[in-house]
């Protein structure tokens, strides 16, 4: 088999016998192998400043099973006073056994999947976290052209997550399409 390919290092054409084969020659291969490990090591170290002047390594935390108020701060970008709130009335709940406050990384993920309506549980997953999936609450003022009073009521009488971030409180795009598409 041959087949064209671009050399990964020197950028020339070549042909190739294998769909794997990633460089022109010997001599580039070698080459790639040393940049390669130069980068790893490179980001390898950009990461352990990031982490060092960040004081945390987000990445970890999402590894984890049980969570401090620290790290569910961190994850969520949301305040210590938030998540007592969440605690208090019970959207969070806090782990038995456990000297310092802990909360399970599964919780956070089914925290704000809206509650039993009409006796039956809603299996609502709520979308990817990014801004093509979420308004916010003021992004959804506008475009709808409602006032905040009556988004407030819609979203209790259908049960809309509202997720807070940051300085914002966002909703599913999908949920809040569909309520205004039907009323
Ligand atoms: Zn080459």
């Amino acid at each position: 088999m041959e087949v064209n390919k671009i050399c990964q290092f020197c950028g020339s054409r070549f042909v190739a016998q294998r769909t794997t084969t990633m460089c022109c020659s010997d001599n580039c291969a070698k080459k790639l192998y040393k940049k390669r490990k130069r980068d790893e090591k490179v980001q390898q170290v950009n990461k352990s400043v990031e982490i060092q002047e960040k004081g945390f390594d987000i990445e970890q935390i999402q590894r984890k099973e049980y969570l401090s108020i620290k790290e569910v701060m961190l994850l969520l970008d949301i305040s210590r006073t938030s998540i007592y709130r969440m605690l208090k009335d019970g959207r969070l709940t806090k782990l038995e056994g456990f000297k310092a406050v802990r909360i399970r990384k599964a919780d956070l993920d089914v925290l704000f999947v809206g509650k039993e309506e009409n006796n039956e549980t809603k299996h609502y997953i709520l979308p990817y976290f990014n801004d093509d999936n979420y308004y916010t609450i003021n992004d959804v003022l506008e475009e709808f052209n409602v006032s905040s009073g009556a988004f407030y009521h819609l979203c209790k009488k259908h049960n809309i997550p509202k997720i807070p971030k940051g300085k914002n409180v966002f909703v599913p795009k999908d949920l809040v399409n569909s309520i205004f598409n039907n009323e």
